[in-house]
C-alpha cells in the first residue's frame, strides 16, 4: 500500500507538503517541484507502485483516473490548448522517483520536440 521509504507515498501521506492540485480516493495532483513548463504537475496513485512494470490489474482504476482527470486539471491550471503526458519508467526512461506518476505539462505555447534527440 505504501513504502515508508518513499518521496510520493510522504507526499500523499502528507508527511512532506507539496502544492496539491486535486486528491481523491484512488489519486493526488500536486505541482513538479522543479516545473519544466509553464504548466507542469504530476498525477499519482495513491497505492505505492514503483513503476508500470509492477503493474497489476489492482492499479487499474486509479491508472485509469490519471488519465480521466488529466485534461480538466490541465484546463483549470492554464493548459487549454493541449498538453503532453509522460510516465517515465525506469533507468532508460529516466525514471528519478520510484513511485509511478504521470507528468502533465503545457502552457500558452506549443512545447518543444517529443523526444530530445540523444548527441551521437
Ligand atoms: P521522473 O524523472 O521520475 O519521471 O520525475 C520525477 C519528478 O518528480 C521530477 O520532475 C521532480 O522534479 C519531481 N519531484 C521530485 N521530488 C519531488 C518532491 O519532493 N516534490 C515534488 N512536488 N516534486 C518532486
Ligand atoms: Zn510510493
Amino acid at each position: 500500500m505504501s513504502d515508508p521509504n518513499c518521496i510520493f507515498c510522504k507526499i500523499v501521506s502528507g508527511e512532506i507538503p507539496a502544492k496539491k492540485l486535486y486528491e481523491d480516493a484512488e489519486v493526488l495532483a500536486f505541482h513538479d517541484i522543479r516545473p519544466q513548463a509553464p504548466v507542469h504537475f504530476l498525477v499519482v496513485p495513491k497505492t505505492h507502485v514503483a513503476t508500470l512494470y509492477d503493474a497489476t490489474p489492482s492499479h487499474e482504476a486509479a491508472f485509469g483516473r490519471m488519465l480521466a482527470i488529466a485534461g480538466r486539471l490541465a484546463r483549470e491550471s492554464g493548459a487549454a490548448e493541449g498538453f503532453r503526458t509522460i510516465v517515465n519508467t525506469g533507468p532508460v526512461g529516466h525514471q528519478e522517483v520510484y513511485h509511478v506518476h504521470m507528468h502533465v505539462l503545457g502552457g500558452p505555447e506549443p512545447l518543444g520536440p517529443m523526444l530530445q534527440r540523444r548527441k551521437q
